[in-house]
């Protein structure tokens, strides 16, 4: 059965071998929802790992705890809190064939032989491995290995399943294949998922939430467009796609960029003229040649087939990093080239200049 999952206040510390503390998740409290799946997200040791491991109980805490619907599972061994977890290594055993590496689990807990088979079977054709029970791990692709460590860990019907960077040892083109398996099974099984990855792209694509991640604290918890759209910070912003942080002035509902006036959704409350940091992603632009108040000139452009990347130096503002789709239909703009920006109102979005 899924399961919702709350955590409170959970912090965990390490002691370095220096004899330092290393706070590797400060104080985090989240929920995730029944049927969800719920990405940790960040840069390299920010602790989402650590977060996941004290989820599975591989970690103590040291302080906070973890309720699995109405049970705190702290004192509860990883065996028996009914979570899963998907490996970036699969950690599958070489010396059993597929069939036996996910009958395993199930093994285990002395379920009956004909069970095993419809379960196992069951699930090696949700995954698409029917025809390959018989194989080795050693005859399989990497993306099959990967889809047994998934198989073994959904045969056992956990009420939370756990991923750890499951798809880095994979090539890029059978990552984008793969998260979307993992993301359709989900959804058809209903079972609640924390996933970790560092990947932004990959974490966008699958979740319903993302929790953004920074030096063992939460910055944002949002579905992928608001945080996207409505970054909290300039962390969160930077991490999540490109973009280029311009100062401005607010005022009305509206800023200043440069003595131009960009109207914003969603202002934030603060006294007219106030300093603030707009966030404008490289889409929220639109570039064009006929003159405007705010000018600028294409200093370097970047062809990349469904979209181009222009660098404009805009008077009184700098470098903009800009997009614009199909430039095969719309022709490349050149180095040189005298433009003018205009926003996608909708698009914009302000920061406190302190954020
Ligand atoms: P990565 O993407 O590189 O795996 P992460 O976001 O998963 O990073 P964690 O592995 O959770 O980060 O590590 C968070 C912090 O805790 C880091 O500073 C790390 O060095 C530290 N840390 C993790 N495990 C230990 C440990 N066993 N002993 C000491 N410090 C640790």
């Amino acid at each position: 059965m899924a399961t919702d999952l709350r955590i409170d206040r959970l912090r965990k510390e390490f002691q370095s071998p220096g004899g330092e503390t290393v706070v590797a998740v400060n104080d985090v409290s989240l929920r995730i929802e029944k049927g969800s799946l719920v990405t940790l997200l960040g840069p390299s040791g920010c602790g989402k790992t650590t977060l996941l491991r004290l989820i599975a109980g591989f970690e103590e805490p040291t302080a906070g705890s973890v309720y699995f619907g109405d049970r705190r599972v702290n004192d509860e061994a990883p065996n028996v809190r009914d979570t899963a977890m998907v490996f970036q290594s699969y950690a599958i055993f070489p010396h059993l064939n597929v069939f036996e590496n996910v009958a395993f689990g199930l093994r285990m807990k002395r379920v009956s032989g004909r069970e095993v088979r419809r379960r196992v079977d069951h699930v090696l054709d949700l995954v698409g491995l029917g025809r390959m029970a018989a194989r080795a791990p050693s005859q399989l692709s990497g993306g099959q290995q990967q889809r047994v460590a998934l198989a073994r860990c959904i045969v056992m019907e956990p009420g939370l399943l756990l991923f750890d960077e499951p798809l880095s040892n994979l090539d890029a083109k059978l990552r984008e294949q793969m998260r979307l398996e993992i993301r359709d099974l989900q959804q058809r099984l209903g079972i609640t998922s924390v996933y970790v990855t560092h990947d932004q792209v990959e974490a966008m694509s699958i979740s319903d939430v993302l929790v953004v991640m920074h030096d063992g604290t939460v910055e944002q918890i949002g579905s992928p467009s608001q945080v996207y759209a409505r970054p909290a910070n300039r962390f969160v912003a930077d991490f999540i796609g490109k973009v280029n942080f311009v100062k401005a002035t607010l005022a009305a509902g509206a800023v200043t960029v440069a003595g131009v006036r960009w109207p914003v959704p969603d202002a934030p409350d603060l006294p007219d003229g106030s300093p603030v940091t707009l966030v404008l992603r490289p889409e929220a632009v639109r570039l064009s040649a006929t003159e405007g108040p705010l000018a600028g000139t294409i200093r370097r452009t970047v062809f990349l087939g469904n979209h181009a990347e222009y660098v404009v130096s805009v008077d009184g503002v700098g470098d903009v990093l800009v997009d614009e789709p199909n430039p095969i239909d719309a022709g490349m703009r050149r180095p040189g080239d005298k433009v003018s920006l205009s926003p996608v109102s909708g698009s914009l979005h302000v920061l406190p200049a302190t954020s």
